[in-house]
């Protein structure tokens, strides 16, 4: 099969070509729940420029040269013997983790947490025309969503839709709730939120084209990152700050601006990373602020937002390239020049 294969690692992202497209042998069932996906589309992630980059080479065990793309969809091309949810032909989504079942996290729901293969981080992903996975990691897709429109669902929206749901359990019809950035996961969070809860939706973002795109789904205020933006939620929400603020940059300013913008005893919720944390425990207990973590999502987390997807609550935009093309998709990821998501169609 054709793929677009990582040979080797680029810590300035200064190379013209970051993958090569070349011919690689086919994967092969070797489990009984072993499934080949048929790849219909492979979202681009800023996560993979960090594996170019060679961050994650530390974190996990992986060696060169492998197949990057952990956000896919196509259709079941074959099966494992022991395989009865989905046939050949089905069009599915895949969780972006293999998790081990039998983990007493797995059981819990925490796939994210219960140890297995995390495909194009690990292990060879979507970035091909064929992806090895598993029963436990597939979702069949209702007919009306296309594999290639939902692809980058299996990460970017599945973590966005992690923390807004969580967010959604506890806000309140009078409440507020800050989306700090409304670029690739925010937008997403924002129509989650929109869909999930009835509290007062405020997006803030340095750019003037994130905040409209943030009004389009459903922000009640926009607010221009401008060095006041902590002042213009307090005074949005009488003084008090927003009873919780999802925080999808979580470096520079924005983790010190989002606590301060979260009331006391509400909730500030990260998915971005990048910057650090620091607060004083004296303000922790004063103020009973609750700061949570927030890592991919849920295998029922997918199925939801499969759900909101199908009765078009939700909606990606999407910018397509075909799989030769992976260089071009991921130098324009990093020049900022996709517009919504980028995703490879082999
Ligand atoms: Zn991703």
């Amino acid at each position: 099969m054709k793929a677009a294969v990582l040979t080797s690692y680029d810590t300035s992202l200064s190379r013209a070509d970051f993958v090569a497209y070349q011919d690689v042998p086919d994967p092969k069932i070797t489990g009984p729940a072993d499934i080949i996906v048929r790849v219909g589309g492979a979202g681009v992630c800023r996560t993979d420029l960090h594996v170019i980059e060679g961050l994650w080479r530390d974190r996990v065990a992986v060696a060169l040269p492998y197949i990057m793309g952990h956000e896919n969809a196509g259709w079941v091309e074959a099966i494992g013997t022991s395989v009865e949810t989905v046939k050949v032909g089905d069009p599915v989504i895949c969780h972006p983790l293999l998790s081990k079942g039998e983990a007493l996290a797995a059981r819990r729901g925490n796939d994210m947490h219960a140890g297995g293969a995390f495909p194009g981080i690990d292990s060879n992903g979507g970035y091909a025309e064929l992806l090895k996975t598993a029963e436990r990691a597939v979702i069949k897709l209702p007919l009306t969503l296309a594999p290639k429109d939902v692809a980058p669902y299996a990460d970017a929206g599945l973590t966005a839709y992690h923390a807004a749901k969580k967010a959604a359990r506890h806000l309140l019809p009078g409440d507020y709730v800050v989306a700090i950035g409304a670029g690739g996961l925010g937008h997403i969070g924002i129509q989650v939120l929109q869909a999930m809860c009835a509290a007062e939706i405020i997006a803030v973002d340095r750019s003037d084209l994130a905040l409209n795109l943030a009004k389009d789904c459903g922000a009640d205020h926009v607010i221009k990152a401008d060095g006041n933006e902590v002042e213009a939620v307090l005074s949005l929400t009488q003084g008090a700050g927003a009873e919780a603020v999802i925080d999808f940059v979580g470096e520079g300013d924005s983790v010190a601006n989002g606590i301060k913008m979260t009331r006391n005893a509400g909730y500030y919720y990260i998915v971005g990373y990048g910057g650090k944390v620091e607060i004083p425990t004296m303000d922790m207990i004063v103020t009973e602020k609750t700061i949570v973590g927030n890592l991919v999502g849920t295998y029922p987390d997918l199925v939801e937002l499969m759900a909101l997807a199908d009765r078009g609550l939700v909606t990606l935009a999407t910018r397509e390239y075909r799989l030769s093309q992976a260089n071009a998709a991921l130098h324009d990821l990093k020049n900022g020049t996709v517009k919504g998501r980028a995703v490879l169609i082999p």
